[in-house]
């Protein structure tokens, strides 16, 4: 089966499934768990910072104007039209009677919005990804920090910033393009989830869980002709979650705790894959996430069915160690396919670049990596309880010397894939 077929079936399930907009009220027909702005999308929506057409749909890819995304970005801000005073603002086309008078005076106000620089604020034109970075950077108050850089563009500044504190996470277009309106959803929502806080939005770090939970039979069906040659989609599971059953190892007194370090760990080879040309889903997008909390076995269920709905190539489990021992080590779930072959590289490369001790690949029956139809591994970074290893661990040094080796082992696997040609279908046969 083709992935556009795939993605058909699973729409077709999840309609099934979810026929009349009970439950998920905010799932867009059109923009489904494979689309790379599906989770802003869906926060969003939820809590009622963007809307979807009358008739269900999302419209990704709908250009917006400058008023529209001012309106967007101010709802974020937390504005509320209800008792909002509107100020004059300065703009020579936009009257007081302008329908979005009111977002963009919140936005005057704010120090977000400063016009065209001819006296207008050209309200109904489309707005540029540019533009819409500039604002988003000004709402996290670090334009100081953009006109300190000097560049070719006038936005050079605001995208290097931007991209610095990750505001352009999961966008794919180019700063002169119009923004579209996934675009325009995925910026505002990495405004939200950014670290420093302009706002903190509890409601969009709520527990999600995936709402495809799909059977052996439709997993079967879904990877059944899967063309493991090459690999496109990745999915990063940062171990344990960060609230609920399933937490991870503690040292209290030290205030330690794995689903951090996993998380930040994950979140930087994120980055680097992304860079590297992979889509790359989290089953924990942000730090604070827990994915379906109510017990440890629906928390790893959870994840391996994210996995399948996204039609993940690879899964890549990551976790710290505790009990002991110190050092790291690669898990598979058998050593004849390609799992062992892209645990033999990530324990390589994570043993080499830390130095720390090598304890070798080995296998285990995981929840994850025995219920997942990819190539999958589970990797025990290093031990918590031991200080050489902790330190490494916790610094933010050692988790990108981490990361890159992992991303550096999915580059060699990828590499041995192309090398493999068809063969690669064939080892694959080989894994139970
Ligand atoms: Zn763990």
């Amino acid at each position: 089966m083709k992935r556009t077929s795939a993605v058909l079936l699973i729409i077709g399930i999840l309609l099934m499934l979810f026929p009349q907009p009970v439950v998920f009220a905010q799932s867009f027909p059109d923009v489904t768990f494979t689309h790379p702005n599906y989770i802003a999308v869906k926060k969003l929506s939820e809590n009622g910072i963007v809307a979807g057409y009358d008739d269900g749909t999302f419209q990704p890819d709908k250009e917006i104007t400058r008023t529209e995304f001012c309106a967007l970005l101010a709802r974020m801000l937390g504005f509320v039209p209800q008792g909002y005073a509107v100020k004059e603002v300065p703009f020579s086309d936009v009257g007081a009677d302008y329908w979005g008078v009111s977002f963009i005076s919140y936005c005057y106000e704010r120090g977000l919005i400063n016009g065209m620089g001819d006296g207008t604020f050209a309200p109904a034109d489309k707005v540029t990804l540019a533009q819409a970075i500039k604002m988003a950077v000004c709402a996290m108050k670090k334009e100081a920090e953009a006109l300190e850089i000097e560049g070719e563009n006038w936005y050079s500044g605001y995208v290097e910033v931007a991209s610095k504190y990750r505001i352009l996470k999961s966008i794919s277009q180019e700063p002169d393009e119009n923004a579209m309106r996934c675009s325009a959803a995925q910026i505002v929502y990495n405004v939200a989830m950014y670290d420093g806080g302009v706002v903190n939005y509890d409601e969009l770090m709520q527990e999600y869980a995936p709402e495809f939970a799909p059977t052996e039979d439709e997993i079967d069906e879904l990877y059944e002709n899967k063309d493991y040659s090459y690999l496109s989609v990745i999915l990063l599971d940062p171990g344990h979650n960060y609230r609920g059953k399933d937490i991870g190892a503690r040292i209290d007194e030290l205030g330690v705790r794995e689903e951090i370090i996993t998380w930040q760990i994950s979140d930087k080879l994120r980055f680097m894959l992304e860079e590297m040309g992979y889509t790359v889903y989290m089953t924990r997008e942000n730090l604070e996430d827990s994915i379906a909390n109510t017990s440890t076995t629906e928390s790893l269920q959870a994840r391996v069915d994210l996995a399948h709905a996204v039609l993940a190539d690879l899964y890549i489990s990551i976790h710290c160690n505790m009990g002991g021992g110190t050092g790291t080590e690669t898990y598979c779930f058998d050593l004849g396919g390609q799992s062992a072959h892209l645990a033999k590289y990530i324990q390589k490369n994570i043993t080499e670049a830390t130095g720390f001790y090598n304890r070798g690949v080995k296998t285990a029956n995981f929840f994850v990596i025995k219920n997942t139809a990819m190539p999958s591994v589970l990797v025990e970074t290093g031990f918590l309880d031991m200080e050489s290893d902790r330190e490494v661990l916790l610094s933010e040094e050692g988790q990108e010397i981490i990361a890159r080796a992992i991303a550096d082992a999915v580059a060699e696997y990828a590499e041995s894939l192309e090398r493999q040609d068809g063969a690669a279908a064939a080892i694959l046969e080989s894994i139970e």
